[in-house]
């Protein structure tokens, strides 16, 4: 960890911490979730979908490295064990019980709203006092904001493809 690094973190360290690693176990959990669905997916535009949700898994694990890079930056550890995600997560886990594309496609629909207002928080709580968080989450942010826009409206394509029929 760099000192002076540390230093010019104008806001309570700990609370940063918290913050980014409540993010990691979401990170984690959300890539598991998407590189799961495109292994089951089913459905209408099956290989469109299975696509997104693989680039989403890639991206979501690439969130995971960033901010684990932080904590480590911040001199915080990135949570030790997969058993304390859940305990972590502000987002969750929802299992793709039901394959169906609009189904996996409405449960990540969610995750991403969630990780939106997640990285938002971080961003008011980061601004002015510690900027290379901040342009962390702000980056973090760009990606979940393309991502929820990505899903919708491979949602309201399947939905059209769908009504043409009927
Ligand atoms: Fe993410
Ligand atoms: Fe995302
Ligand atoms: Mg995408």
């Amino acid at each position: 960890m760099g000192t002076k690094g540390r230093e010019i973190v104008g806001v309570n360290i700990e609370m940063i911490l918290s913050l980014l690693n409540k993010a990691f176990a979401d990170e984690w959990l959300a890539y598991y979730q998407y590189w799961l669905g495109a292994k089951i997916a089913k459905g209408p535009m099956k290989e469109a979908v299975i696509a997104e949700l693989l680039q989403h898994a890639t991206d979501e694990l690439r969130h995971a490295d960033l901010v684990a890079n932080r904590i480590v930056q911040l001199g915080g550890t990135p949570i030790l064990s997969p058993q304390l995600w859940y305990d972590f997560t502000n987002c969750g886990y929802d299992a793709p019980e039901n394959p169906h594309v609009m189904q996996l496609l409405q449960q990540n629909i969610k995750g991403e709203q969630c990780a939106i207002t997640v990285y938002n928080t971080m961003l008011v709580e980061t601004r002015e006092k510690d900027p290379v968080t901040y342009n962390m989450a702000l980056q973090i942010l760009q990606d979940e904001v393309e991502h929820e826009e990505d899903l919708q409206s491979l949602q309201e394509d399947i939905e059209l493809m769908l009504n043409r029929h009927s």
